[in-house]
């Protein structure tokens, strides 16, 4: 291997590249450009082909596009407050053009006299003479040397006072000190999957001779981005194999029998399939490490259960942890439900100090089993096993063994929660349950470590799993229990006409039998002015259907109250349950068949999905209506991509696509997934490739001894994030 390597790059700091010592290295490394590794991974955003350029003198008026030409003058007026106007005049030679921005007084340092720039929007014509209004402008040279006698200029993205401009002048010190830029991928690899060398794809993305030069590059360095991303995932996958004790669960225990037996369907294959998948981990020497996903709607909770009871038929505890404290009370509610169902609920402990001996009758009563369950999160303890009980109560009952399973949020795990022997834990995830939360998990395993089980409330696309989730195993839920009827999703505006079709269909679903949600807008980081509105909201709603029994549900109430609300609702006493978020998971009513969702718009893709999947549980065909007036085009594509489709994986790709993989992963804890180059959904079958090499390349050489390199790469890149991996 010739050249410099990544490793090597990334320990030089960006400011000792000529022209970024100061300010602007400074706001590049503020940005995460921390090196000269990363500066040469800050890709251009887009390429201006000299070549295709439109001459002035024949721009086609009225349709966008980029012209090049040199500012001749530029003047800034403010002829009012509040009110800036920047005019540029420029010349390409065959003829000129005037630029006018409003409000966008940076413009003017931006556009120097003799700057070439490209300027992108609409040409207009304006008494005779050439005009744009507020293009887009990338300035190409701001004078000195050029380096833009290409065919090809690159366009980088800008990061504080380092614009385009400068980075590319920079990009060209660096690349030019850097090159040649070793190779560590072994040769036959790169040759198999036909890749470019890895010093001309640098070359050829920040400077290519012809823009057909810059896709292959991209593949390349979107390849080594994933390929370094998924060794770090097989290594973290091997190690948690290698550092680990599982524990041997036993499988066939009558108690998992028993509770599928007694449940009033018959699983569905997908169910049957993922059980046992589970069943195998959970047999096994090492422990589980596994992602359940799945449809809305498709089972999940049986599934978590059955796994939770094979833990509890060998004598074993289980946690269910979920993001927040609602959600665990709806898990503890859900769990208890089907529990009951099964016919598993103990009988209530008429006396606590008969407790142990009730516990010893219960064990070997022996062909009925009994699971006892409980909630303790800060705010509240609960147990189906006993009427009232103090939290005190319950960690003490937790420490000695005596409750089967136990819902709470992830503070289950990190604060002072003991319990006697902690066999399956199921984590209901809305973040990341990164490493250090699993490192947690296994000092609460007594002398082995629990089994892992990771729901995730909505389908994430594949791509997605084989990034943020690469080192754990996947079960997916892709089939619906049979009998249920598609929803039907529409969309109307807020007009006062639109919203009296929505309330008179909502009288006629309510006529019929049926009932129905309205959701409240969604008042983002605050619950309380988010329930205080879904209070007025209820007043306003109840007067408008007068004749029924309108209800209210909001996260502000007290258990007490949500309980009372959601058994009147379960019992058929409200025909309409006017509610906030807080039924977005796991509320389960059957008979619901209408779900009015007000300023949709607000809401995620994920979200709206999760609300939707509230109706369409009973054998009745059941609808979604969006209300909205989207102002955003993010808001407009979500609620078009709710009404297309109820494919939660189509949805979750759709989701994807709006919001970029930057908010997907930002909202994330994981260092390791910060792509600079690859993208997840337009670099796919990279990935795939990428995971599949990697993942062989473990296989092969578990600790890298034979390619000293990609090691050095993987650990000098992805820094903290796979450190703990090195430690032996
Ligand atoms: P998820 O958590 O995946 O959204 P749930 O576990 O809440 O789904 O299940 C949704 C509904 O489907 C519940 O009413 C549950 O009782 C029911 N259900 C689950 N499995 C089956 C099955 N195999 N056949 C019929 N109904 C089922
Ligand atoms: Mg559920």
């Amino acid at each position: 291997m010739t050249g410099r390597t990544l490793a090597y790059l990334a320990g030089i700091p960006v400011q000792q590249v000529k022209g970024l010592s100061g300010k602007r290295g400074a706001d590049l490394a503020e940005a995460g450009v921390k090196t000269v590794a990363d500066l040469l991974m800050h890709v251009p955003r887009r390429y201006i082909d000299r070549s295709t350029k439109v001459d002035l003198n024949a721009v086609p008026v009225g349709e966008e596009v980029t012209v090049l030409a040199t500012v001749q003058n530029v003047s800034t007026r403010r002829p009012r407050r509040n009110l800036t106007i920047v005019e540029a005049q420029l010349s390409d030679g065959t003829a000129t053009v005037k630029a006018v921005w409003f409000n966008q007084g940076f413009r003017a340092r931006q556009l120097s006299e003799g700057a070439e720039v490209a300027l992108s929007g609409k040409v207009e014509r304006f008494r005779g003479r050439l005009q744009m209004k507020s293009p887009a402008v990338d300035v190409l040279q701001s004078g000195g040397e050029s380096l833009v006698t290409g065919r090809v200029v690159p366009i980088h993205p800008g990061v504080g006072a380092a614009g385009p401009g400068y980075l590319r002048r920079a990009m060209h010190n660096a690349l030019a000190r850097s090159r040649p830029i070793a190779d560590p991928l072994p040769a036959d690899m790169v040759a198999r999957l036909g890749l470019g060398a890895r010093d001309t794809a640098f070359g050829s993305i920040h400077f290519p001779d012809a823009l057909d030069d810059v896709a292959p590059a991209r593949t390349r360095l979107a390849f080594d981005e994933f390929f370094r991303l998924e060794v770090a995932l097989a290594l973290t996958k091997r190690w948690n194999a290698s550092q680990s004790v599982g524990i041997r669960h036993q499988t066939d225990g009558s108690v998992l029998d028993e509770f599928i037996g007694a449940l009033p369907y018959t699983l569905t294959g997908a169910q049957v399939r993922v059980m046992e998948e589970i069943r195998r981990d959970l047999a096994g020497p090492e422990p589980m490490h596994r992602l359940l996903q799945g449809e809305v709607g498709s089972g999940k909770t049986v599934v978590a259960v059955a796994s939770l009871l094979v833990g509890v038929q060998g004598g074993y505890q289980g946690a269910v942890m979920a993001p927040t404290e609602v959600l665990a009370e709806q898990h503890f509610r859900g769990i208890a439900d089907l529990l009951d169902l099964a016919g598993m609920t103990p009988d209530a402990w008429p006396d606590p100090r008969g407790m142990v001996s009730l516990f010893e009758a219960a064990k070997t009563e022996g062909s009925h089993h009994e699971v006892r369950l409980a909630l303790l999160t800060s705010n509240s303890a609960r147990a189906n096993f006993k009427d009232s009980i103090t939290r005190p109560e319950l960690l003490e009952l937790v420490a000695a063994g005596e409750v089967d399973i136990v819902v709470g949020t992830h503070a289950l795990i990190q604060e002072g929660v003991n319990f006697d022997q902690l066999g399956v834990a199921v984590v209901d995830e809305q973040h990341r349950f990164g490493v250090h939360q699993r490192v947690k998990l296994k000092e609460k395993g007594d002398a082995a470590d629990p089994d892992l089980l990771i729901m995730t409330a909505t389908p994430i696309p594949r791509t997605l799993s084989m990034t943020l989730y690469g080192d754990l195993d996947v079960s997916i839920l892709d089939e619906l229990p049979p009998g249920r009827i598609a929803i039907n999703t529409w969309a109307v505006g807020g007009s006062d006409p639109e919203l009296e079709r929505v309330y008179r269909v909502v009288r006629e679903e309510v006529a019929a039998g049926r009932q129905g949600y309205v959701v409240c807008p969604l008042v983002e980081d605050s619950p309380k002015v988010e329930a205080s509105s879904a209070v007025a909201e209820h007043a306003r709603l109840s007067r408008v259907f007068s004749d029924m029994a309108v209800g209210l549900l909001h996260g502000q109430m007290s258990p007490r109250d949500k309980d009372e609300a959601m058994a009147a609702f379960r019992d058929g006493k409200l025909d309409l349950l006017v509610a906030t978020t807080v039924i977005e998971v796991g509320i389960d009513i059957p008979n619901a068949a209408i779900m009015v969702i007000e300023d949709a718009d607000r809401f995620g893709l994920s979200q709206l999905h999760q609300l939707r999947g509230r109706v369409g549980r009973g054998k009745h065909q059941s609808q979604c209506v969006l209300i909205a007036d989207p102002t955003t085009e993010e808001g407009k594509a979500r609620i078009a991509a709710m009404v297309a489709t109820t494919d939660g994986f189509r949805l979750a790709e759709e989701d994807l696509r709006i919001r970029g993989q930057g908010t997907v992963f930002g909202a994330r804890q994981s260092g390791l997934s910060d792509l600079r180059v690859a993208d997840i959904l337009r670099d796919a079958e990279t990935l795939i490739a990428a995971r599949r090499e990697a993942f062989a390349l473990i296989d092969d050489d578990p600790s890298l001894d034979r390619h000293p390199a990609i090691r050095d790469e993987v650990r000098a890149l992805l820094g903290d994030a796979v450190e703990w991996l090195f430690i032996s």
